[in-house]
């Protein structure tokens, strides 16, 4: 095991190594261990066998792959968390494994669960038809959720399921490398800034998300609710096709 990023402690060092282990016992055989955060999760790292998969959850132990196909396979049965039960298919993330451009919404809904794809039902269309209003297809993007399994009734995501589910799309962007990230919506946007600022005071301006341009812009399924926030959705992509455009031109 190599590559801590933070000196911690021995005790928590002993404990992570123990969950690592957990990860080999899996069939996972290249491990990292992101410590960031890890300070504050510390009171939460509890080693008894019920709590096991805690552990894993909160030391994020991921194992890195060569594809996006690769990794789908490993992870596409699993059952870190209950959604795992519930789900009807897994669902990954679609588009281009070159893409430039990532959109991340929040969680597969009921057509999504059903046909494995994410944004296919009517945010979906919607999304499709912003995406084309700034010259993008599917195809050149890349589109994936915070969570990977649909959470019953379509509620929100919790924060242990986004939580053991975020490595997942952590590898996804490790593997893409896109230019520029979007977030589809609050909850999205909070769980990638770790953050409990409202979507409000987030759009309009450029994050970073581990380095890489990151952009907030209301969730499609927001927008057929309240349809007066598309005039805000447009500025933002406009925002997003110029950053775009910009990035294309210095490469
Ligand atoms: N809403 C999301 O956030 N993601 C989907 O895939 C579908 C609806």
């Amino acid at each position: 095991m190599t590559g801590w990023k933070k000196k911690i402690d021995p005790e928590l060092s002993v404990l992570l190594k123990k969950a690592a282990k957990c990860q080999v016992e899996f069939g996972m055989s290249d491990m990292i261990i992101d410590c960031h955060n890890i300070a504050k999760k510390r009171r939460e790292l509890v080693f008894k066998g019920s709590v096991k998969r805690k552990v894993m959850a909160t030391a994020t132990v991921t194992a890195t792959y060569s594809s996006l196909e690769e990794h789908n396979r490993a992870i596409c049965d699993c059952q870190k968390c209950s959604l795992g039960q519930t789900r009807t298919k897994f669902v990954y993330g679609v588009g281009s494994p070159k893409a430039g451009v990532m959109f991340i919404g929040e969680a597969p809904g009921r057509t999504e669960d059903l046909q494995g794809e994410p944004f296919v039902g009517r945010a979906g269309q919607l999304l499709d038809k912003i995406l084309a209003a700034i010259k993008f297809t599917r195809e050149n993007i890349y589109i994936a959720n915070i969570l990977k399994c649909r959470p019953p009734d379509n509620r929100d995501p919790l924060p242990d399921e986004m939580e053991i589910c975020m490595p997942y799309l952590k590898e996804q962007i490790r593997l893409i490398k896109p230019d520029i990230i979007c977030a589809l919506g609050r909850i999205s946007a909070q769980a990638l800034l770790q953050t409990s600022t409202p979507i409000g005071k987030l759009r309009k301006q450029w994050h970073s998300f581990e380095g890489i341009p990151f952009l907030i812009t209301y969730h499609p399924a927001a927008l057929l609710r309240f349809p007066a926030y598309k005039k805000d959705t447009w500025e933002d992509v406009q925002m997003l096709r110029a950053k775009y455009d910009e990035l294309m031109n210095k490469k």
